[in-house]
């Protein structure tokens, strides 16, 4: 859903419902100060914008939300399916610099209210999750490199362990992400995602990997919903329908649109203190 009072987020319905409980939002790239490629709201300090202009458009981008920039906790992601269990010690780290993110991770969970949890993307899919029953929270980065890695099982295991969440209990959403119409992949990673599949019993490739004029097209959010799904998510719990980043590069940063000149918008996700 994006709010023509607050430019700068754009929200999921399906995660909306539980905004007593917990804060969430995907940046846009409107009301910020970066110029050039990276105009105006972008907020990834690793793509040689000005540093003091991305931390401005964090400031931005949290005031919307009424979230605490100190308190946010980043990580580095690096393609990668590791996750992080944040505590209170984490609070500020690789949100005023790089140098202390946390490091070679791609997922962050949670259960410590007011501690938002943020991530970057151009073109990748932000997987957002909660837990109601533990009161818990995580945030994950999937690229192809991720889907295919299976970033989803890493989160939900993570959450398992950490807070003994169960899957079923959870609710999920996919936030903005490249979308099919403009996702042509290579064959070697159409193999690597047809074999991802191949024992799967609940899906086809079907909707994942469709085939126009003899190149495959990957869906980011079928994929994701389809690993989420066979992890123990219930379908209804699960929103995957957010708007293709390069169809709509005027409102997202897209990493393909802008043939890799781009900054990065932000997905957080912060419990409330209830
Ligand atoms: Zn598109």
């Amino acid at each position: 859903m994006y709010n023509n009072s607050f430019p700068s987020v754009y929200t999921i319905d399906l995660l909306n419902k539980y905004r007593k409980n917990f804060i969430h939002g995907i940046s846009t790239r409107i009301g910020g100060i970066s110029d050039s490629y990276y105009k105006s709201l972008n907020l990834g300090l690793h793509v040689a914008d000005v540093p003091d202009k991305v931390i401005e458009n964090r400031h931005i981008f949290c005031s919307q939300l009424n979230l605490s920039l100190q308190n946010t906790v980043c990580c580095e992601q690096i393609h990668g399916t590791h996750v992080h269990i944040v505590t209170k010690a984490d609070r500020g780290k690789g949100t005023l610099s790089l140098n202390d993110t946390i490091a070679d991770t791609d997922g962050l969970v949670t259960d410590v209210p007011n501690t938002p949890l943020m991530l970057f993307f151009a073109d990748c899919a932000p997987l957002l999750i909660y837990d109601p029953v533990h009161k818990a929270v995580g945030l994950s980065h999937a690229g192809w490199r991720g889907t295919v890695g299976d970033i989803a099982a890493s989160t939900l295991h993570t959450m398992h362990r950490a807070y003994k969440t169960n899957p079923q209990d959870c609710i999920a959403g996919i936030g903005p992400c490249i979308g099919q119409c403009c996702y042509e992949i290579g064959d070697e990673v159409a193999d690597k995602f047809a074999a991802l599949f191949n024992d799967s019993t609940h899906f086809t490739l079907d909707h994942i990997l469709v085939k126009q004029n003899d190149r495959y097209h990957l869906s980011l959010y079928e994929a994701n919903k389809a690993l989420l799904t066979i992890h123990g998510l219930l379908s209804y719990n699960i929103a995957a329908e957010s708007p293709c980043t390069s169809c709509n590069s005027s409102l997202f940063y897209s990493y393909r649109a802008d043939k890799g000149k781009t900054g990065r918008h932000a997905a957080v996700i912060c419990l409330n203190n209830i």
